[in-house]
């Protein structure tokens, strides 16, 4: 093989995808332990958003002011790119861009969306970007309870996340590459890639194991798994949504701490999710942490209060999946030219279009394209590692109680959180 990509996600198959368009000639593997989306990719919310987990203050103090833009100016780039390759190739995956509205529900929350507003036009983001709403304009919207006001951003588009993972390993199959399902890889060295049934040996080894990292020698503190829940309601009547909105099926939230995401999905459901989920110690991953009846029911709750027009529909669908966060929540990408290693990845809860930039941008440097992709800030960083247990368990999951904390007293209160304002800061927020 030329390249062994371990991982069949959206990081695995997009690198697969852009490698084989650039070189038709390269002998690509994808090696995937379970199934092809079987990882988040096959299960997230569907938000295909321009949305980088690290702030642009925090890519300007490892780059620059320009390099930040860059970053943010390339991810709202991909949001289109993703687009395009889905039309070009026929994948069908509900794709929308109807944008992102957030709304704030509370004195504190507005504070924060007129905050976040004013930071983009600081960085030289108009109205185009990210426009701030008043009450009326966010409830047309979302006609969500309590409305304040809130935000609006069109570089986001929203997607059947398993439609567009197996759609794309379709498309991938098709230009040749190989993808070998039920391969799970037990380490990854120069030159090969090892496997229970035998080694694979390639020039190139890509690392695209998001969430499951931890479980790799040598990976144990790089990358936790932190687990995000979703459920999904029956598909609602016309009058329902003529009650709620979400008319361009814009993907929203409100602006909590701890992230809530939904959509309206092709067939009239709304998908809604959200953190709140326990970390399990070690970085633990197993298949029952997918399914939590406590924040299950906390999220049909949430929607509940969020939506007053759900009260009385039925939730039909509930499940859960790992995300993979770094300890500075900064994604990076690397390509070793003289070991033949790469990875990407890190991309917090905001993978879906990420992923595909992480695939263009592999894929340029491993054909050795001097392209824009190839300078971009998040190359070659190092996230420093996690602590050691339990020191992880205990701060992971103490900061997600006291965002929860926070959440609540700023509902009551209406005052902005001091101390959830000075954990975002200790994250370099
Ligand atoms: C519930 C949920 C909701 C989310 N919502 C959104 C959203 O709305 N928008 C957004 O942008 N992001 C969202 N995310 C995050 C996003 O889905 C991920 O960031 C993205 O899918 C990561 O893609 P990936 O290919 O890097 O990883 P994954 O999709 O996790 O793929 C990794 C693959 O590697 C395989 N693997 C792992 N280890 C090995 C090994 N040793 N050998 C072989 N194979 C291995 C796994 O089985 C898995 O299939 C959400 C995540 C979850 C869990």
């Amino acid at each position: 093989m030329d390249v062994a990509i371990v991982g069949g996600g959206y990081t695995g198959l997009w690198t697969a995808y852009y490698l084989a368009r650039a070189d038709p000639s390269l002998r690509i593997a994808v090696l995937e332990r379970e199934v092809v989306g079987f990882g988040a990719s096959g299960r997230n919310g569907g938000w295909c958003s321009a949305i980088f987990p690290a702030t642009l203050r925090k890519v300007a103090a490892g780059s620059s002011r320009d390099g930040a833009r860059r970053m943010q100016l390339a991810m709202n780039d991909t949001v289109g790119e993703i687009e395009k390759v889905i039309q070009d190739e026929g994948i069908v995956c509900d794709f929308a861009r109807g944008g992102y509205v957030s709304v704030a529900r509370n004195k504190a929350q507005w504070a924060r969306a007129q905050a976040e507003v004013a930071g983009w036009r600081d960085w030289g983001f108009g109205e185009d970007h990210m426009r701030l709403l008043d009450a009326t304009e966010a409830s047309e919207r979302l006609n969500a309870s309590g409305v304040h006001g809130g935000t609006f951003t069109p570089h986001c588009a929203a997607l059947h996340p398993a439609r567009l993972v197996r759609g794309l390993a379709s498309v991938v199959r098709g230009l040749g590459v190989r993808i070998h399902e039920r391969t799970g890889v037990d380490e990854l060295v120069p030159g090969r890639a090892r496997t229970a049934q035998g080694d694979v040996t390639a020039g190139i080894v890509v690392r695209a194991t998001e969430g499951f990292t931890a479980a790799l020698p040598g990976l144990r503190r790089a990358i936790v798994p932190m687990y995000s829940l979703m459920v999904a309601t029956e598909p609602l009547s016309d009058s329902h949504w003529a009650a709620i909105g979400l008319g361009q099926r814009e993907t929203f939230s409100d602006k909590r701490h701890l992230r809530i995401y939904g959509q309206r999905t092709a067939d009239g459901r709304i998908a809604f999710g959200g953190r709140g989920a326990p970390y399990h110690p070690g970085s633990r991953v197993r298949p029952s942490f997918d399914l939590d009846p406590r924040v299950h029911a906390m999220l049909r709750g949430v929607l509940r209060d969020l939506l007053p027009a759900v009260d009385g529909v039925s939730f039909t669908h509930a499940w859960g999946g790992n995300l993979g966060i770094p300890r500075d929540w900064y994604p990076s990408l690397s390509y070793d030219r003289a070991s033949g290693l790469a990875h990407a990845g890190g991309y917090v809860g905001d993978g879906v279009a990420t992923a595909n930039l992480a695939g263009r941008t592999l894929a340029d440097l491993i054909t050795s394209q001097d392209s824009d992709l190839v300078t971009l800030p998040w190359l070659s960083r190092q996230s420093p590692r996690w602590e050691p247990e339990p020191l992880r368990w205990v701060g992971i999951n103490a900061g997600t109680a006291l965002f929860a904390v926070a959440d609540r007293t700023e509902a009551r209160t209406g005052r902005p959180s001091r101390a959830a304002a000075t954990f975002w800061r200790a994250l370099g927020h």
